[in-house]
């Protein structure tokens, strides 16, 4: 790890604990060249990566609007909510292994079509077809959005 002293890449480290209840590890580096100590902490990063929209703006991870893409698509179809919300939960999994602070909308819209697909096939065509048409995640939202206004609207 690079020395913010002085900048060099050899470092040490001459101490290691947990802290924050073992969520932390804190170590003590020393620069084998400056001598210099200074502090790291290391934690597991859990957070969902942001997402990058098509025209560039990022907007947070929101696992609500996943979920309505989801079940708008299995709507009517036999698949349990036990199985959607596994399929989200590795959803996120999948997202967050990737290490990245951000990422394209598209890598979404491609994990849900992999859990769909094996979910149910007409839920995936149905995904799918929309999804591929609008090649973005937010389109097919607001594609949502507007089906379910138009539908109680018809109620
Ligand atoms: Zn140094």
């Amino acid at each position: 790890m690079r020395c913010p002293f002085c900048g060099l890449e050899d470092t040490k480290v001459i101490d290691s604990r947990l802290v924050a209840a073992g969520e932390q590890v804190r170590r003590r580096r020393e620069c084998t060249h400056c001598q210099e100590r200074f502090t790291t902490f290391e934690s597991a990063e859990l957070v969902m990566p942001r997402i990058i929209k098509q025209n560039g703006e990022r907007e947070p991870f929101n696992e609500d609007k996943l979920r309505s893409g989801i079940l708008r698509a299995i709507e009517k179809r036999p698949v349990s909510i036990e199985d959607v919300e596994a399929a989200i939960g590795r959803i996120q999994h999948r997202l967050r292994a990737t290490g990245e602070r951000e990422l394209p909308s598209g890598q979404i819209g491609e994990a849900v079509m992999d859990e769909l697909r094996k979910l149910d096939q007409v839920a995936f065509v149905r995904f799918a077809s929309v999804y591929r048409r609008f090649q973005d995640i937010d389109e097919f939202r607001q594609e949502i959005d507007r089906l379910a206004n138009h539908a109680s609207e018809q109620r």
